[in-house]
């Protein structure tokens, strides 16, 4: 990579000047089935930057699944960017694994002159969201359903590069509906920096304008750009490998973990596990996968009520690292007999030796 990046052009992108990262907006908007694009240094921003080019008049709201990303983790960008206001929609049938039309229909809030409401403008999806991946059928249900109503679709799609290897299909079969997608390339496929927003010429321009104003104007990024262009040749292709190591990882976990649970489906890179059945404490898994693998989670401070934890796997992940990871499982949970399951944590703590230790 960092051949790459030496070898890359040295324009200045403030100018729209430098040709490899024109050439990877051009790429990603052509994979995703839309007309310009714009490479920027997080998803947060190209997030936001969709968001305040797409809602230029308030009062407006926002629909997007309760536990998406722009609705928790983006610092309320957009309160703060777009002056718009966020009805986080729970996802109620399929167990809740995606968002539906019926779903959206309850919160919908139509522009009918009533003067308490901030009609509906917008609906943003997240694909993949918590490692799941949102049927075609019901994408294409959504799309109708805001074409028919007017208001615009944006997709969080950091995650997408993973949702198109699960499901086995061209790019742009999930991406070509939406007005604007935000694409990760640090994510899934492994770049150092960057998303690319995609969407037509006209919101491109004005996202490129807030950019600036917010900014995150850069000037020699090709490096960056050209780096992601390998990934997305090299890395990408590797994905399904991960994604089935995800899956053995997920298994291996609850058969040596005696009683812990993956608890979504897991159907890409991501792993979501619950220690509370299994006697085995999440700060000590992790200090004791640091201390004795190299292996770091990041969940060593965690409070002794934590029992839930994501893992997220990635291409420079081996079979090896997932065996590893599972021999401390299988120890640690060996020790835990059934005797010593801590079933009141709260009560017991430190006074067994596996606990204490
Ligand atoms: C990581 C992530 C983002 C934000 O990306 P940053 O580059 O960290 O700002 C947005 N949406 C989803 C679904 C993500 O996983």
């Amino acid at each position: 990579m960092f051949t790459i990046m030496r070898q890359a052009s040295r324009g200045d992108d403030v100018y729209e000047e430098d040709d490899s990262v024109r050439s990877l907006e051009a790429r990603v908007a052509s994979l995703t089935g839309h007309e310009a694009g714009l490479f920027c240094a997080s998803g947060t921003m190209t997030n936001q930057l969709a968001f305040r080019a797409s809602l230029l008049v308030p009062p407006a709201s926002v629909l997007c699944d309760s536990r998406s990303h722009v609705y928790r983790y983006e610092a309320g960008g957009l309160a703060s960017h777009s002056n718009a206001t966020v009805y986080p929609v729970q996802a109620l049938a399929n167990q809740g694994h995606h968002l539906t039309v019926q779903d959206l229909e309850r919160e919908f809030i139509v522009d009918d002159g009533d003067v308490h409401m901030a009609p509906t403008r917008l609906i943003s999806l997240e694909n993949t969201l918590d490692g799941t991946v949102m049927p075609l059928h019901e994408i294409q249900a959504i799309h109708r359903f805001a074409k028919k109503n007017n208001v615009r679709l944006h997709l969080d799609g950091a995650r997408i590069w993973n949702a198109a290897t699960a499901i086995g299909c061209n790019l742009r079969e999930l991406t070509t509906e939406f007005d604007s997608v935000s694409l990760c390339v640090s994510k899934g496929i492994g770049a150092p920096i960057g998303s690319v927003l995609v969407g037509n010429k006209d919101l491109i321009k004005k996202a490129r304008h807030f950019r600036k104003m917010f900014g995150g104007g850069w000037r020699q990024a090709g490096g960056l750009a050209a780096v992601a262009h390998w990934c997305i040749d090299n890395v990408w292709p590797t994905m399904k490998e991960t994604h089935v190591l995800a899956k053995y990882l997920a298994e291996g976990l609850e058969r040596e973990g005696r009683g812990a649970k993956v608890y979504i489906p897991v159907e890409t890179n991501m792993v979501f596990l619950d220690l509370s059945g299994s006697g085995i404490r999440l700060s000590e898994l992790s200090r004791r996968l640091e201390e004795e693998k190299g292996i770091k989670i990041g969940n060593r401070n965690a409070p002794e009520s934590q029992t839930q934890v994501r893992l997220v796997l990635h291409w420079q992940i081996s079979k090896q690292d997932v065996d590893a990871f599972l021999q401390v499982v299988q120890d640690m949970a060996t020790r835990a007999s059934p005797r010593f399951i801590d079933k009141s944590a709260e009560d017991r703590k430190g006074k067994f030796g596996y606990l204490a230790k």
